[in-house]
């Protein structure tokens, strides 16, 4: 590991300013290189800068706002579903979904915008903030847990006007060159139907559809000319 890239001792310091935030962008840019000629270096790195943050999201040393914009004023009524994988392997525990969105979604957000200010997700556990995109998370084990409230809205399409107005299901797994089996797509499917019966089949996609520089949540959710993808699988368990 190059010690240069993330220096603990170094971060343990910059977290206490507010605008840490400003460097992530850095950091992260300086993985993906890392990334670009050895793979479980890189690995090994991002999975040390997770952990890190988690722990110190865990003591409450990672400096953040105690207010900050309602983000969540601006949810629209729910016409929309986007589904995910995580692309980590399963088992992803919420505190460290919470500190991979926090450095993936929020800092670099907060770092653009133009009004400056320490970060604010709006969504509060047990008083604290949490980073969760998702509302919900597809376990395993066959069942599906919530994490962010119907009116909390979700970062995590790319697309705000999507996330104002969409639910975000969550497969705890990495789909990327895998189908999901049938009991995770019934999950799926049963939760769809059974607390969002509004939405139409048109308006479910996969996080892929709305933002097309990404392949989540799989390679082989969508149609080709070669196969049939398993987004298909699922509509069809729903509107039989
Ligand atoms: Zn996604």
């Amino acid at each position: 590991m190059t010690p240069e890239i993330f220096n603990r001792a170094e971060w343990e310091k910059k977290i206490e300013n507010p605008f840490w935030y400003d460097d992530v962008t850095q950091l992260m840019e300086a993985v993906t290189i890392l990334h670009s000629h050895n793979k479980v270096e890189a690995n090994k790195l991002k999975d040390a800068i997770y952990s890190f943050f988690e722990e110190k999201l865990r003591e409450g040393k990672v400096s953040l706002g105690t207010d900050g914009k309602k983000w969540n004023l601006e949810r629209k009524p729910i016409d929309t579903i986007v589904i995910h994988h995580t692309s980590n392997p399963e088992g992803l525990s919420k505190d460290r979904l919470s500190a991979i969105e926090l450095l993936r979604l929020y800092a670099p957000a907060y770092a653009k915008r133009t009004k400056r200010e320490p970060i604010y997700s709006d969504h509060i556990r047990d008083g604290k903030q949490v980073f969760w995109p998702y509302h919900w998370m597809i376990r395993a084990d066959g069942t599906s847990e919530r994490l962010l409230d119907d009116d909390e809205i979700g970062w995590q399409a790319g697309n705000w006007d999507i996330n104002c107005r969409s639910i975000a299901i969550c497969i705890d797994d990495d789909h990327q060159y895998s189908v999901p089996d049938k009991k995770e797509l019934k999950i799926i499917a049963d939760l769809i139907r059974s607390q969002y019966s509004q939405v139409s089949k048109d308006r479910i996609f996969g996080h892929c559809e709305i933002n097309p520089k990404t392949t989540c949540p799989s390679e082989l959710f969508l149609n080709t000319a070669e196969r049939h993808g398993w987004k298909e699988d699922l509509l069809e368990m729903m509107f039989r």
